[in-house]
């Protein structure tokens, strides 16, 4: 497998993955929406507050 096709999947893998994955602002809790779509709401409390979860988090602080 040559270099770029491998980080081709790669990149491809990682927005199937991370895309489609929201998490709540209140519990903290995955909510896996429809591609592309963000979920209505929390399915453990409810929470409109959802944010898309990031692949790479920093730790900085
Ligand atoms: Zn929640």
């Amino acid at each position: 497998m040559k270099k770029g096709e491998l980080m081709a999947r790669f990149k491809e893998a990682d927005a199937r993955i991370f895309a489609n994955i929201w998490i709540c602002m209140r519990c903290n809790s995955k909510n896996k929406g429809t591609t592309g779509k963000k979920p209505t709401k929390c399915r453990k409390c409810n929470s409109k507050g959802l944010r898309l979860k990031k692949k790479a988090l920093k730790k900085t602080g």
